[in-house]
């Protein structure tokens, strides 16, 4: 059984640690380590793992290190990590935004295994989507481990080339927001047809929920469901056709292309 330690006790390790624990991993075998210790504590205490203030010490005994810190903090820990402890045939998974391959393995020294991974916050709930790039360094076995933690969230997907984490974080990373501002015009239209704050928010969730799950559940193309439900001169055409004439489809595009843009300016 590997051995996993996690560097910080934060929101996305969190997420990762409860799935892991719901899917019957030995909480034993899990360690999670931070500075500070209310969270950390609260973390350990929830889901039964070991923990440690001290990184290197977390990251010791561990076969994956999953590098859970905020972006700016990864190369000083890593660092930290190389300088006090063997790494060799330690597999690290990174989960920041924005720090490259190549910062992450100048930071642990040459040749280390590296995975650079883009999870999304409906990880929480075990409905995320992430998107995995592995460095040339990583092996077959390293890599099966890295995808049963990884599915613990959600689903995952492998990248072919690193510059394809922008292009997932445009997708699937940055998505879930897109789907809240959607969502948050339909409720605010809702509240000024009367509906109270409460009703428009229950009417727009359980809409979102179910034209998703439609989607989950019909193996057809989604432009066909949404065909399906569009009567000729009906309401949903009227609706559809304003949205069409305001340029909708463009400004997804344009959307998208901007948080590619984004995500290279911070590399
Ligand atoms: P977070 O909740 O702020 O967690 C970061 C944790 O790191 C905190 O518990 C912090 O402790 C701890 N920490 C600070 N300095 C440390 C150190 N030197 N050694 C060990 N731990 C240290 O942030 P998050 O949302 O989980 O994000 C973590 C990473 O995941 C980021 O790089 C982010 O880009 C990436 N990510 C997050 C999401 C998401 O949905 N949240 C999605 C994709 C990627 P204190 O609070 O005590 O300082």
């Amino acid at each position: 059984m590997n051995k996993i330690a996690f560097i910080g006790a934060g929101n996305m390790n969190r997420a990762i640690i409860a799935g892991l624990v719901n899917n019957d991993v030995e909480p034993s075998n899990i360690t999670v380590s931070n500075p500070s210790a209310p969270k950390r504590e609260a973390l350990a205490n929830e889901y039964g793992i070991n923990q440690t203030s001290s990184n290197s010490q977390a990251a010791e005994h561990a076969d994956i290190v999953v590098l859970g810190v905020k972006p700016h903090l990864i190369t000083t820990v890593c660092q930290e990590i190389a300088e006090v402890i063997e790494i060799e045939h330690k597999c690290f998974i990174s989960v920041a935004a924005g720090t490259t391959m190549t910062q992450i393995q100048a930071a642990l020294g040459e040749n280390k295994s590296v995975i650079r991974a883009m999870p999304n916050t409906p990880s929480q709930l075990g409905l995320g989507v992430t998107g995995a790039f592995a460095s040339e360094q990583v092996t077959d076995e390293q890599r099966v481990a890295a995808d049963r933690l990884m599915k613990a969230t959600g689903i995952v997907k492998w990248l072919a080339q690193e510059s394809d984490i922008d292009h997932i974080i445009a997708v699937s990373g940055s998505g879930p927001a897109y789907f809240f501002l959607f969502m948050e015009a339909m409720a605010s239209e809702a509240e000024r047809l009367g509906f109270t704050s409460a009703e428009a928010r229950t009417l727009v969730q359980q809409t979102a929920l179910g034209a998703a799950q439609m989607v989950v559940e019909n193996d057809i193309a989604i432009g066909q469901l949404r065909e399906n439900v569009t009567s000729k001169g009906g309401t949903t055409q009227a609706a559809l056709n304003a949205f069409t004439e305001g340029g909708l489809p463009e400004l997804v595009s344009g959307a998208m292309q901007a948080a590619i843009a984004r995500a290279k300016e911070m590399a």
